[in-house]
């Protein structure tokens, strides 16, 4: 069995290597030759319009899939005609734009922060006027670990922040009072099974996830079900085959979705050490008409993102029950190279083991 996958990001590499695991073939294409997923996979280096390309990736998979969203729809419309694209087409085209994403919770009825559109400088300050400050600007597309975004406080910050977007067509968001961030992986298969893992906390920084813990802690059953409702609904309507990633606002008002992403997601790393199947196994395994595998976790995760510095590996291996991954990646500012999870029985052994990689981490 061989899947084609579009993107060769990390996401991909952790793809790559869960397919070797379960017997499936991975096929890569993206434009950047130095991509995570050709250390592990076949990788043809290309531009997503490239027809000679194109038709050499189709050619004997089964299925095809993505691990990075902002794939022109083009492209996956013209891959449609040889092999089935999981997550649908419409999946896609939700989640590339903000806009679609939020007319996607409210139809479903998914409370989601107050958001008017805006295409020039005349419809921010309506949109602003409506939504009302603080606001955040963001833009629809191309958005991602907090680019295109820009916090407005005072009326006066919306000039500034409209140049930031270089007048790309946004959306103004009202800023959310929020307790704290959480996430759910949600699974669905080709026959139409769908299972969840428990809501994760995340934590971010400048619009980056920096740490993760799963499953999150004091989450009622009422909460759990309240995320595995919401994912479901989108997970239906889209008529969707894969993994799902929705992250909430958890608020004095309930949840809160900010968005989704139609593909694995960082925030479901831990499942590789801490749950029965991994995000990246269900994924495959969805694609390909298998079976899911059981979602199960085991004692508590802690995830953290190495972010545009090597570590000291050396270090982080002395922790007890860490688990590094380094995805190959030349360091950059804001880049994610790798990430560490630890395990434990219980919350306080993460807690602790949590702080012992990010104060490793933060000496670089
Ligand atoms: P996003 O790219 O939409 O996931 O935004 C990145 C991060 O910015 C989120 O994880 C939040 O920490 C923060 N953020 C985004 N939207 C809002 C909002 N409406 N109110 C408060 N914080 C937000």
């Amino acid at each position: 069995m061989r899947v084609g996958v579009l993107g060769g990001g990390q996401l991909g590499q952790m793809l790559a290597l869960a397919g070797r695991r379960l017997g499936v073939e991975t096929r890569f294409l993206a434009p950047d030759p130095q991509s995570p997923a050709g250390m592990c996979a076949e990788l043809i280096v290309a531009d997503y319009d490239n027809t000679a390309a194109l038709a050499h990736f189709v050619e004997g998979v089964d299925a095809v899939t993505y691990e990075f969203e902002n794939i022109p729809v083009e492209t996956v419309n013209r891959i449609a005609e040889h092999s089935p694209i999981r997550p649908s087409v419409r999946a896609l085209e939700t989640a590339q734009d903000r806009a679609i994403e939020k007319q996607c919770f409210e139809k479903l009825g998914i409370p989601t922060a107050r958001s008017a559109v805006a295409s020039t400088l005349a419809e921010a300050r309506a949109a602003l006027e409506m939504v009302g400050r603080p606001a955040i600007l963001k833009t629809r597309r191309h958005g991602y670990d907090g680019k295109g975004q820009s916090v407005i406080r005072d009326r006066s910050d919306l000039e500034r922040a409209w140049v930031t977007v270089a007048g790309a067509p946004s959306i103004i968001e009202s800023f959310v009072s929020f307790t704290r961030e959480l996430s759910i992986i949600a699974v669905r298969s080709l026959s139409g099974d769908i299972e969840f893992y428990p809501l994760v906390e995340n934590h971010h920084s400048e619009g980056i996830l920096r740490f993760s813990v799963a499953p999150a802690q004091n989450v009622s059953t009422t909460l759990q079900t309240q995320a595995e409702q919401y994912a479901r609904r989108i997970l239906e309507e889209l008529d969707y085959v894969g993994v799902l990633a929705v992250e909430f606002f958890d608020t004095t008002n309930g949840l809160l979705a900010n968005e989704m992403a139609p593909r694995v997601h960082n925030s479901g790393h831990w499942t590789i050490e801490g749950a029965d199947t991994s995000q990246f196994e269900n994924h495959l395994r969805a694609v390909t008409g298998m079976e899911l595998g059981s979602t199960e976790v085991h004692g508590v995760s802690g995830m953290v993102n190495v972010i545009g510095f090597e570590p000291n590996v050396e270090r982080l291996r002395e922790i007890p029950s860490v688990h590094v991954h380094m995805y190959g990646k030349t360091p950059a500012p804001r880049r994610k190279l790798g990430h560490i999870t630890v395990t434990a029985n219980d919350i306080d052994g993460v807690v602790k083991a949590v702080a012992q990689v990010r104060a490793v981490l933060a000496r670089k």
